[in-house]
């Protein structure tokens, strides 16, 4: 039969039922998925390492035969090792497996064996060397076929049954089976432009590189063939928000006046004190596509504190002052409440008429407020998600701001929007995003950046300090409310429960009895009444309470310059970005402002690592970039509903300068006049994966 890219991979010679299965649970359904399945590793099987020759501490690949092998159990411990004894013409090598069971019976004498490990001298025996854990790989009859050695031997991640053996075979006769059947959906141009092969021999290359292949090169993603379907796929994803970008400019929109003077005064008279340079700078970027009849699609990303809410009530006066509404949606209720307080200050100056809308109103006042939005009456509306809901009309919404970016997904940025017609939108967003994040997640919005603190700000230190430390810990912060000044003290739960993590209530409770007798403490988490929240959170900004226990429902926005201390318990068990948005809750007055994290002394990993970086820097950048390490950018934003592509082949930490070219070229194509639809039609062509990820690109 005739195999092409989209036949099914029951098709081909040696995949059943069960493997097409374990296949399909990782999305790989074509023929073509299974060739953007790329080997993570490559070996070089070419010309092996006599067992005599082997050095403690390097890494070797090595051809032998297996002489004996034998699990070894300990009385008392569940775990076993297996013993595995190899022998080639010039001599011994012995082999641990930790957690070995699993290998009983799985070798027998004369086997060839292919190993891939690290040489280390036994420590028992130092005049023995052996090797731990290597991953290891039995060849068929006679020593191998010319699949498994006397080449550079491609090493894959084993999927269910299909282990790197078996997905090697599977791959070369798909590649053998398809010939020259493999088109390029790129342009000759560019791939010459670049000195990148053509679609066939770059996955055959990349599958089956030719033995003169350098093998650094291509176990670090370098070689042609593997930069080839690296630039592949960031292009075709840039491609998408190319188009789209092109498609929103060429949208009507709405035109407002800018450059008045009743306009420049009206801003005049609401701002609360003299903005930074960076704030005004941000804020003439945003002014200037205000201007402009087609619609602001604009991320501003500021540090926590940087002042990004001033600027936002002053694009809305811009908008009011033409006759429109603005909406301002904020992820929790509490900083929607907050934005809409700030929001009554500031606008309230100028005039303006504020509305609130979150989800936990009494029906009257709900019904009181719906019907403001609806008229008009309500020029700046403040709320949660409730803002986007069913019922909600605005009577005329020029401008759409959404705070905290991340924490909403793009189909809800989208619903935002379409309360209105075609008004300008304005994200913001405090987290910290690595360039190469924020060109595929808002690859098609504008960035302005405030990169500058308000003067006035007090140092802020962050030490780390462990439940042995406590009573001294607690001493401290008495000392500060002594002096006026108050605190945050935050658990990662509510209630106790078996984990035995502190949680909110418990020590809220605690904390008030046995530790501060004298001091007014409060306590807010999320189970809390809506009503009951704002109280608490007013008493805290008024500075009726001194302490406010609380869990991360304060991690967002919360702005109470007074706050010069918080305390964080548990510290390990949250997240980087996490720990980053609870400390910006602090050092946003004059005084000196201090972060205490409560972790074990003992604590390794990246728990570990997390709170070091805390304690090494405050440069959000660094801790997004640190963050994006650590738990790779799957992880970053949370799922895939928040826009984060799946990518197959490319690594947005490893291959940062193909995406900026990737960008590049596929944006100057996009602005090539007359070319929209044939380049629509070609990412309509693209496989179902591409289809997935490009729809998911255009929700935004
Ligand atoms: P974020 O960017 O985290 O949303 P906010 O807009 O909440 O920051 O601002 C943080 C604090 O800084 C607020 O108390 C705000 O009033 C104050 N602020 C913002 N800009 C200035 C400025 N130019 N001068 C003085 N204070 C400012
Ligand atoms: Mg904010």
């Amino acid at each position: 039969m005739n195999l092409s890219l989209g036949s099914e991979v029951k098709y081909l010679r040696g995949v059943g039922p069960q493997r097409a299965e374990a296949l399909a649970r990782r999305v790989i359904l074509t023929v073509e998925d299974l060739l953007y399945y790329l080997p993570f590793r490559y070996e070089d099987r070419i010309r092996f390492t006599p067992l005599a020759d082997l050095r403690p501490g390097n890494v070797y690949t090595l051809q032998a035969e297996v002489a004996d092998g034998s699990l070894l159990r300990f009385r008392g411990r569940r775990d076993a090792i297996y013993h595995l004894l190899l022998r080639d013409a010039t001599g011994a090598l012995y082999v641990k497996f930790f957690h070995g069971a699993y290998l009983d019976g799985r070798f027998r004498p004369g086997q060839q064996i292919v190993l891939h490990g690290k040489a280390e001298i036994d420590r028992l025996r130092p005049a023995r060397l052996e090797m731990v854990n290597p991953e290891f790989e039995l060849l068929g009859a006679a020593g191998g076929d010319s699949l498994e050695v006397g080449r550079i031997v491609p090493i894959y991640e084993a999927i269910g049954p299909l282990t790197t053996r078996v997905l090697r075979r599977l791959l070369h006769a798909a590649l053998e089976a398809l010939g020259e059947n493999i088109p390029d959906p790129l342009p000759a141009g560019l791939l010459e432009r670049h000195g990148l092969p053509a679609r066939g021999p770059a996955l055959r290359a990349a599958h089956f590189p030719p033995p003169t292949e350098n093998l650094d090169q291509l176990n670090a993603f370098q070689t042609p063939a593997q930069r080839r379907l690296i630039f592949e796929e960031f292009f075709f994803f840039q491609l998408g928000l190319a188009l789209r970008r092109r498609q929103q400019q060429a949208e009507p929109g709405i035109a407002f006046r800018v450059r008045d003077e009743r306009i420049r005064e009206a801003l005049k008279r609401i701002l609360p004190f003299k903005p930074t340079a960076a704030q005004k700078r941000v804020l003439a970027e945003i002014a200037a596509d205000l201007g402009r009849p087609t619609p602001m699609n604009r991320l501003l990303q500021g540090e926590v504190g940087s002042g990004k809410t001033i600027v936002a009530l002053e694009a809305a006066v811009i908008a009011i002052e033409n006759g429109y509404q603005a909406a301002l949606m904020a992820p929790t209720e509490i900083l929607a409440v907050q934005h809409y307080l700030a929001a009554r200050r500031v606008l309230g100056r100028g005039g303006y008429r504020v509305e609130l809308l979150v989800s936990g109103m009494k029906p009257a006042a709900r019904r009181q407020a719906l019907e403001r939005v609806a008229s008009g009456e309500a020029q700046l509306v403040a709320g949660t998600h409730a803002l986007i809901e069913e019922p909600v009309a605005f009577h005329k919404l020029g401008l759409a701001i959404i705070d905290e970016q991340h924490r909403f997904g793009v189909l809800q940025r989208k619903r935002l929007r379409e309360k209105g017609a075609a008004p300008d939108a304005l994200v913001m967003t405090a987290t910290p995003i690595p360039r190469t994040l924020a060109l595929t997640l808002y690859g098609d919005l504008d960035l302005s950046v405030i990169d500058q603190m308000p003067p006035g700000r007090g140092p802020l230190v962050t030490v780390r300090r462990s439940d042995e430390d406590l009573a001294r810990v607690w001493e401290f912060v008495r000392g500060e409310l002594g002096r006026g000044r108050q605190a945050y003290v935050v658990y990662p739960v509510v209630e106790e429960s078996k984990q035995e993590l502190k949680a909110a209530i418990a020590q809220y409770e605690r904390l008030s009895r046995a530790v501060f007798p004298e001091c007014r403490l409060g306590l807010l988490h999320g189970r809390l009444a809506n009503d009951e929240k704002d109280r608490v959170m007013e008493a805290f900004r008024a500075g009726e309470l001194q302490m406010l226990v609380s869990t991360t429902v304060i991690e967002v926005g919360v702005d109470v310059p007074n706050a010069t201390v918080m305390v964080i318990e548990h510290a390990e068990r949250f997240g980087l970005a996490q720990l980053h948005q609870l400390r910006g809750r602090i050092g946003r007055g004059r005084e000196k402002s201090y972060c205490i994290l409560i972790a074990p002394r003992d604590l390794g990993g990246e728990g570990r690592e997390r709170i070091e970086t805390l304690v090494r820097t405050t440069n959000g950048a660094e801790i997004a970039d640190a963050d994006l390490r650590l738990r790779g950018p799957g992880e970053f934003f949370g799922t895939a509903q928040h826009g984060a592509p799946a990518l197959r082949v490319a690594s947005l930490l490893r291959d940062r300068e193909l995406l900026e070219l990737a960008r590049r070229e596929a944006f100057a194509l996009a602005e090539e006049p007359g070319r929209a639809d044939e380049l629509e039609r070609l990412l309509a062509s693209l496989d179902p994966h591409w289809q997935r990820r490009y729809e998911l690109a255009k929700v935004g």
